[in-house]
């Protein structure tokens, strides 16, 4: 087989493998773990070709055939390995188209092409000319043997000990890649995460923000529903005291005397306790009205209801405003002596205002009728009892001459 029979033989082979013509070492990787192992033999001796082919011939190493180039110059082995990245193993002769062109080839492999994988082989025919230590050395030779030691004796050996070191380092470099990969791949999870952190940070603080708006709004609004519920319980209070104060006294009115009568009615039942009643009547009201007109009246309406109120002190008794010019007055837990004794009290601090009545005709001044009754309830009476015989006791005050107080019994 000449050369060009040779270079067309490589350039088929490219041609097959296109995919190594451009190739980095990534290619070199995918590629040399496949199909076989790419052999260059380099030397101008035609022979060398033949005879290493012979001896090898039938080799496997992982399960993998080899597959020869063949280069009969340094420059011719300098394209082909340019081309083939993936060549496993370089058998190199040092002297061909001049005494360094093995030497150059390795340079060219190993600074330019910056190959670090493919594992080179140096013999040669004059082992004298180059002393082997300085060549392993300087030049990155994975071995050095003279031309015949090769090819007669180890040639197998050192072949399949170059294809388990070019194998290895294969693997080694794919870690190497897939660590690398790994580590991109991290980082790129990284930055994400890093991204996502910080758009969750700003979600969060937007979202806190947004909260902290919403709970002074919420807090606003329950102060102010504080501040109305407050505003409504007074009113309230307001309105319950309107309601049960007579407007133009300000004792209680009638609705009140109603109320509280009956519930003490109901309580002193139980308890079995008296409960007194005084109905007061202003004597000759009428006349006084006529008198000093209506409006003075009212006045002294509200004279007579003041004063009886500060006599009326027990908290429990209620002082009120019955209806146009009497006044009720109630007394728990009080018998008729009792009673008796409040009644004298209101007539005579009524009598101690000394409101002049010109009109009338029991005295000088405005005088009031008392009468008075006391019952324990009891299952068989009724309050209206209660009502109707101190009504009936002021009917005979009056009818006696009035300015006095009448007990019923
Ligand atoms: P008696 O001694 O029998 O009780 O005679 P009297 O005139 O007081 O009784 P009468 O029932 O005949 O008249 C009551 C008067 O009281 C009539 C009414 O004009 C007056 N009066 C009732 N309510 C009011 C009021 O709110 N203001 C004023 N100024 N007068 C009132
Ligand atoms: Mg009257
Ligand atoms: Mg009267």
């Amino acid at each position: 087989m000449d050369i060009e029979d040779m270079e067309r033989r490589n350039q088929k082979f490219i041609a097959d493998n296109d995919e190594v013509i451009f190739a980095h070492e990534t290619t070199i990787l995918n590629n040399s773990l496949k199909d076989s192992w790419k052999i260059l033999l380099v030397d101008s001796d035609g022979e060398f070709h033949e005879i290493t082919k012979l001896a090898l011939e039938g080799l496997k190493f992982e399960n993998k055939s080899l597959t020869f180039f063949s280069a009969y110059s340094g420059t011719e082995a300098k394209q082909i390995i340019q081309k083939n990245p993936d060549i496993a193993i370089i058998l190199l002769g040092q002297i061909m188209e001049n005494d360094n062109a093995g030497l150059e080839v390795v340079e060219y492999i190993r600074n330019i092409l910056q190959n670090k994988l493919v594992r080179i082989i140096l013999q040669t025919g004059q082992p004298e000319r180059v002393p082997e230590d300085t060549i392993i050395l300087r030049c990155n030779i994975n071995d050095y043997k003279t031309k015949t030691e090769l090819i007669l004796n180890k040639l197998t050996t050192k072949i399949i000990a170059g294809l388990r070191g070019f194998s290895a380092l294969i693997k080694i470099e794919k870690s190497k890649q897939q660590l690398s990969d790994i580590a991109l791949e991290n980082a790129k999870l990284y930055e994400q995460i890093e991204k996502y952190t910080d758009t969750l940070e700003d979600k969060v603080t937007e979202r806190t923000q947004e909260l902290e708006i919403k709970n002074r709004q919420l807090e606003k609004e329950i102060q102010e529903r504080k501040n109305i519920e407050k505003t409504l319980q007074e009113v309230n209070q307001k309105l319950e005291l309107l309601v049960n104060v007579d407007g133009l006294t300000g004792i209680s009115n009638r609705r009140h005397f109603d109320n509280c009568l009956s519930r003490e009615w109901r309580r002193l039942k139980r308890e079995q306790k008296p409960l007194s009643l005084i109905i007061c009547d202003v004597d000759h009201f009428k006349l006084y009205n006529d008198s000093y007109g209506h409006l003075q009246g009212d006045n002294c309406l509200r004279q007579i209801a003041q004063t009886m109120a500060q006599i009326i002190n027990r908290p429990a008794d209620l002082v009120a405003r019955y209806g146009g010019e009497e006044f009720a007055v109630i007394l728990p837990n009080t018998d008729l002596s009792g009673a008796h004794e409040v009644a004298k009290k209101l007539r005579q601090s009524i009598k101690d205002l000394k409101l002049r009545h010109k009109s009338s005709q029991t005295g000088q001044f405005v005088t009031i009728s008392i009468g008075i009754s006391s019952q324990i309830p009891h299952q068989d009476q009724s309050l209206e009892d209660l009502i109707i015989t101190a009504d009936q006791a002021l009917y005979t005050a009056k009818a006696q001459g009035r300015d006095r107080i009448v007990i019923s019994n």
